[in-house]
């Protein structure tokens, strides 16, 4: 079985970024990425926040040039889903549902995904009204009425997306305050087709084959009520922004977590040599495409050095 240079877990801007780091200095690497490339970033709509991208740069238009310089520096990629990892020893292992791949060293991005309600009826309905992607699926709901739950970032951006396509869209948050930052909170309040319904947490969810009506709460009294659809309409969209959770599992009992995020120091490293970790996975404060991208490339340069003091290469970033 070959034996890589760098396997990169997760093909998203942190495994992306490495990936252009090690192929750049002639290591030979491979991404497995499971799914989709981008992780969480190809659902959003706007990247006004990333160094140089000013006007029109999306999600997806940032991660299709990032797949593309990665490749353009040598870099294999392999589309496999981790089932399981041995990472003692020199060479490290891991297990996959088509293969089985080893490397001299690993850089663990498998990011983070949506955190769901975790009320009745929502699994049910996904797909059926209930999303986590406005930018998927903010087309099916065009004049309709759409709820977005959550108060942060992500909730206030997509909920003013989702007002270019929808009748109306209400914000449901459990307090009275937004988390979201001020420059957000102040374009929301001065959108028209945005309300807000304070105080409120989404109970049950309910409807034959498509989102009928839903049991809210008020945080402040305890009381409950029932909203329908419009008659007319028959439906309505409920699009969820609650935060992420890490996708860690396969780790488990393997690297040094809290709370599933895997702890590293400030170069990568964690626990274990030989394998770093980069982006949402880790443990920080501030999880954004440039931090992503930035442990990326630390990610891979401290790889490098670890693979040349095994072997007493040399590479070049
Ligand atoms: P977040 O900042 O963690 O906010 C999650 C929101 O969901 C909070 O308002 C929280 O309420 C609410 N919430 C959490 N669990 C809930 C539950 N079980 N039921 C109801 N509400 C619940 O998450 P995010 O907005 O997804 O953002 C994640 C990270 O990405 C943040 O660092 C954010 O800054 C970043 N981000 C940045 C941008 C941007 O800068 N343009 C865009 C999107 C995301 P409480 O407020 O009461 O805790």
């Amino acid at each position: 079985m070959k034996t890589y240079d760098i396997v990169i877990i997760g093909g998203g801007p942190a495994g992306l970024a490495a990936g252009l780091y090690a192929g750049r200095a002639k290591m030979d690497t491979l991404i497995i990425e499971k799914q989709k490339y981008g992780g969480q970033i190809v659902i959003t709509d706007e990247l006004e926040n990333y160094p140089g991208s000013i006007e029109g740069e999306t999600g997806p238009s940032l991660i299709a040039r990032m797949v593309a310089q990665a490749d353009k520096f040598g870099c294999e990629r392999v589309e496999d889903t981790v089932t399981g990892v041995e990472f003692d020893g020199d060479i490290k292992k891991i297990k996959c549902t088509k293969g089985e791949y080893q490397a001299k060293a690993v850089i663990v991005t498998t990011g983070a995904t949506h955190t769901e309600i975790g009320c009745p009826g929502e699994k049910e309905l996904t797909g059926k009204g209930v999303s986590y992607c406005a930018t998927c699926d903010a087309a099916f709901f065009e004049d309709f009425q759409v709820y977005v739950v959550g108060g942060g970032d992500a909730a206030v951006e997509e909920a003013m997306y989702l007002t270019k396509f929808a009748r109306q869209v209400t914000l449901i948050h459990r307090r009275d305050q937004l988390r979201a930052a001020r420059s957000i909170q102040e374009k929301a309040f001065a959108n028209e087709k945005l309300d807000f319904m304070w105080n409120t947490t989404i109970e049950e969810i309910k409807g034959d084959g498509l989102v009928e009506s839903m049991i809210v709460k008020d945080t402040q009294t305890g009381e409950t009520r029932e909203i329908f659809a419009d008659e007319e309409d028959g439906t309505f969209g409920i699009f969820v922004f609650i935060g992420f959770k890490p996708l860690s599992d396969v780790f488990e009992g393997k690297l040094e977590m809290e709370r599933g995020y895997i702890i590293t120091d400030e170069d990568m490293h964690t626990n274990i040599p030989g394998i770093f970790a980069a982006g949402d996975i880790r443990k920080k404060s501030l999880r954004q495409v440039v931090t992503a991208a930035a442990d990326g490339a630390i990610a891979a340069t401290q790889a490098g050095k670890y693979i040349e003091e095994l072997e007493g290469t040399a590479y070049k970033y």
